[in-house]
């Protein structure tokens, strides 16, 4: 079959080759043939040496979706033919972290496809804990409305879960990308009653408008933030901050900007340490949450998108052939901020 190749030695660090098709190796795996896959930041994060725990040499891609085409012995609920969406996360289902829903951290998966094994890039993809790792695509939507419900509509779920929104509340989400503008969608359905986005991007801002994913927008390079925030707070600030922009100082905005007594939930990946000035925020008497993302609500969210309760369709902003996967990651690499997410067929 053919498959991108993550090669840290080649000057591209890709390349598209022919490879064997995988085969079920443990009776819990499932082999699918992938129908729309997807590039993620953290793909690219791969490529430029950031992430350590990569293997060389493995098919990059963890956001996908397919069709089931061969189970072990051990899979109990899936069968030859069953339209899957898959969780970037593999997990058992089983183990202390597992039973307790914290699946990032399962003591036998985690991040492995298209990290430290084969994951979505390719023809076909071997899904280690079938039965745990994919959900059944409801009849009424396609592969590519479900596409992103493994990665990062889950990663908005898990932000908006995070801040414990109680209906009317009046949230901050700091990065209007696309984990940011799916945390939008899902606060908003958690009972959010006013959510204000901050972004440097004014075209992004203008999306989350367009799309009503948002009530306010702030520019923190054309708006005081801080006059706007007490604007739209009654001086009190945010009930709930949820930041997922991961840039130099929105770690630092992202404390300030809530209301004494709130929860700051962290999804954003950071390229430096942090510091967190204790001295200053004494009284505040803020929570902190931070993670990646425990995707544990994706059957909830598929259950959502197929109701017409949320989509995350606006997001694909080109669509490519699987066979042009290396121009569409170039082009990825270098794209305007209004290119949000690629479909590859
Ligand atoms: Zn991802
Ligand atoms: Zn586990």
């Amino acid at each position: 079959m053919k498959a991108l190749i993550y090669n840290k030695n080649s000057d591209n660090k890709i390349e598209l080759k022919e490879i064997a098709d995988p085969k079920i190796i443990n009776p819990k795996d499932a082999i699918i043939k992938v129908e729309v896959s997807s590039i993620c930041t953290s793909d690219i994060h791969i490529i430029q040496g950031y992430v350590p725990a990569a293997n060389n040499n493995i098919v990059l891609g963890h956001e996908f979706t397919g069709t089931v085409i061969e189970t072990g012995e051990q899979v109990t609920k899936l069968k030859k033919g069953d339209r899957v969406a898959v969780n970037c996360i593999t997990f058992c289902g089983e183990c202390y972290f597992c039973k307790r829903g914290y699946i990032n951290n399962c003591q036998y998966g985690g991040w492995e496809l298209g990290c430290k094994i084969n994951g979505a890039h390719a023809e076909y993809a071997r899904i280690p804990y079938a039965d745990t790792t994919l959900n059944l695509i409801p009849d009424n939507i396609s592969f590519e409305n479900a596409l992103f419900v493994g990665d990062i509509l889950s990663s908005g779920y898990f932000a908006a879960k995070m801040i414990e929104i109680q209906k009317g509340d009046n949230v901050a989400i700091i990065g209007a990308g696309p984990v940011g503008l799916c945390s939008c969608m899902c606060a908003k359905y958690l009972g959010a009653e006013k959510i204000t986005v901050i972004d440097i991007s004014q075209e992004r801002l203008q999306i989350a408008l367009n799309h009503s994913l948002c009530d306010y927008i702030i520019n923190p390079l054309t708006d005081n933030i801080e006059e706007r925030t007490k604007e739209l707070t009654d001086k009190r600030g945010f009930d709930g901050v949820i930041e997922a922009a991961g840039g130099k100082d929105t770690f630092q905005l992202a404390w300030k900007l809530a209301r004494p007594n709130s929860i700051v939930g962290i999804v954003a990946m950071y390229e430096e340490n942090q510091i967190l000035p204790l001295p200053y925020m004494y009284g505040k008497n803020l929570t902190f949450k931070t993670g990646g993302v425990d995707a544990i609500y994706c059957k909830e969210l598929l259950e959502l998108i197929s109701k017409g309760e949320i989509s995350t369709d606006f997001l694909i902003t080109r669509r490519f052939k699987f066979d042009n996967i290396i121009d569409a990651y170039n082009i990825f690499q270098n794209k305007k901020e209004t290119d949000l997410k690629f479909a590859l067929y």
